[in-house]
C-alpha cells in the first residue's frame, strides 16, 4: 500500500520515498508514499521528476493498476529499496487544482439552482467538460450559471476534507445524491470534500484551500448528448 501524500497535503511538491516494487518491462515503480496523483475520478495524472543515486528521471504516466500506484519512468530505473526525491510538475497540478475544484462549485450551483445532477464530467489544466441531466438548456442559462458560479468563487469559500467512516457518509443526504452507494464496496472509509455553504463530494481528488484560489470560469460552449443530458465545456481564466 502506497501512502497517498495529496490526499493530506495537496500543496506538496517534493517528498522522499522509498521504492518498494519494480516493473522492469514497463520501467514503472511503486513507492510506499506519493505526492503523484494517479489519473482517476476526472482528473488527469502529475507529471514531475525522480532524483535517487546521482539519477533523474521523468515521471510520464500515474496509474493505479490492480491497486498498485504505477510511476512510468523515462530514463533510468531504481532499484527495490532505493530511496527517491521526487518532485511534482506543480504549475500543472496547481491548474489542475483550481480547474478541479472549479468543477465541483459548477455542479454544487447547477443542483441548488436548477436541481440538474451530474453524470460525468473530466478536465485538463484550465479546460474541463461536465455533463448533467438536463432537458433543456440555452444560451441564456449557460450565462446565467457562469455568472452565479463566480458569484460563489469571488466569496472565498474555503475547502476543507476529512475522512468518515462509511457508515456516517452513507447517511449525509448532499452526500447520497451523488450516489456515493455506488462507490467500492471494500471501501470503509469515504474521504468527504467540503465547499463551505457550498458544496460536499465523496472525492479522492486534490483541491485548492479557497474558492479565490480557482480565477474566473467561462462557459465556451454547450451541447445535448442525449434527451436528458447536457454537456458544458468551460475553461479558466
Ligand atoms: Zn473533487
Amino acid at each position: 500500500m502506497t501512502e497517498l501524500l495529496y490526499l493530506a497535503d495537496s500543496y506538496l511538491k517534493e517528498f522522499t520515498a522509498k521504492v518498494i516494487d519494480v516493473a522492469v518491462e514497463e520501467n514503472a515503480i511503486e513507492l510506499d508514499r506519493t505526492a503523484f496523483y494517479p489519473t482517476g475520478g476526472g482528473q488527469p495524472c502529475d507529471l514531475g521528476e525522480i532524483k535517487f543515486a546521482g539519477k533523474r528521471s521523468n515521471v510520464i504516466k500515474v496509474k493505479k493498476i490492480e491497486g498498485k500506484i504505477r510511476h512510468f519512468l523515462e530514463g533510468d530505473l531504481p532499484a527495490a529499496g532505493t530511496e527517491i526525491f521526487g518532485e511534482i510538475e506543480w504549475e500543472r497540478r496547481y491548474k489542475l487544482m483550481r480547474t478541479h475544484t472549479a468543477m465541483h462549485a459548477i455542479s454544487a450551483v447547477v443542483w441548488r439552482d436548477y436541481q440538474a445532477q451530474v453524470t460525468g464530467g473530466n478536465f485538463a489544466p484550465l479546460a474541463g467538460r461536465l455533463d448533467f441531466e438536463f432537458e433543456k438548456l440555452s444560451a441564456d442559462m449557460t450565462i446565467e450559471i457562469e455568472d452565479k458560479v463566480n458569484f460563489e468563487i469571488k466569496k472565498g469559500l474555503e475547502i476543507t476534507s476529512e475522512t468518515l467512516p462509511r457508515a456516517q457518509a452513507e447517511k449525509i443526504p448532499d452526500l447520497i445524491r451523488t450516489k456515493i452507494n455506488l462507490l467500492p464496496p471494500g471501501l470503509t472509509e469515504i474521504r468527504v470534500v467540503k465547499i463551505k455553504d457550498l458544496d460536499l463530494q465523496a472525492d479522492g481528488g486534490t483541491h485548492v484551500e479557497n474558492t479565490s484560489e480557482i480565477g474566473t470560469i467561462k462557459i465556451v460552449g454547450y451541447k445535448s448528448k442525449g434527451r436528458i443530458n447536457k454537456r458544458i465545456k468551460i475553461e479558466i481564466v
